[in-house]
């Protein structure tokens, strides 16, 4: 799953409005933003074994710190807590702590039984969701839209680059899915690596987006007349 994480960032603009585009996806995404550093580390393994699944050639040989049950319940707890030490902002920490906690679940729905529940286990879990490509791309697309539509009517753009960054920000992640759906298998494991960082680049990006949004305050008529005045 890759654009479902990022619809679900999205949409959490509904529940914490304060807290940045940027933030939500660190949270949704945080395993796979965690993963190629631990891949570099070997701590963790992929291989490249096309047909593997119909959805994606990557053959997730172990990947225990990033995509356990148990230590996404850790890095989400530690997360939160951290970004609530820092913001003090109860709902944003309730986005980052279920947010981080949704990339298993969502991972479990369409990862192979490849999903550990401990990093010392061996039974491994996986709904299998990418062995139908009509099934995923139904599934990432109503996700990836939902959260689209809920950040649309959450914010508005403060000036020019709160348009064209976020239309830039969604152009560039469906080219990705597209292109590792539909393109080529990664040439090599060196190569995953790199484009694995490449995630970072989209959590940047998204903190820039939400930088040149304001929250709409449809709940909220002071919150918006307030924000006018600002501008
Ligand atoms: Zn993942």
């Amino acid at each position: 799953m890759f654009l479902g994480h990022i619809g679900l960032a999205m949409a959490a603009k509904r529940v914490a409005p304060k807290t940045s585009l940027g933030t939500a996806v660190l949270a949704t995404q945080f395993a796979d933003c965690l993963w190629p550093l631990l891949l570099v580390l070997g701590l963790e393994q992929v291989r490249i074994a096309p047909g593997i699944t119909k959805m994606t050639p990557l053959y997730f040989v172990a990947y225990p710190w990033s995509h356990s049950l148990l230590m996404d319940v850790i890095w989400a707890a530690a997360f939160a807590g951290i970004y609530y030490a820092a913001r003090k902002y109860k709902a944003g920490a309730w986005v980052v702590a279920l947010g981080v906690l949704s990339h298993w679940f969502l991972d479990w729905w369409s990862h192979r039984p490849d999903m550990p529940l401990t990093p010392w286990s061996q039974p491994k879990y996986g709904l299998g969701l990418w062995n139908s490509v009509a099934g995923t791309v139904v599934v990432e697309l109503i996700i990836f839209f939902g959260g689209l539509a809920i950040y649309l009517m959450a914010t508005k753009p403060r000036d020019r680059t709160g348009s064209f960054a976020l239309w830039g920000f969604v152009a560039l992640l469906i080219l990705i899915w597209v292109g590792a759906v539909f393109g080529p298998p990664p040439p090599s494991v060196k190569a995953i690596k790199a484009s694995g960082f490449g995630l970072w680049l989209i959590v940047a990006w998204a903190y820039w987006v939400d930088r040149h949004r304001s929250t709409a305050g449809a709940s909220d008529g002071s919150n918006a007349s307030a924000q006018m005045v600002s501008r």
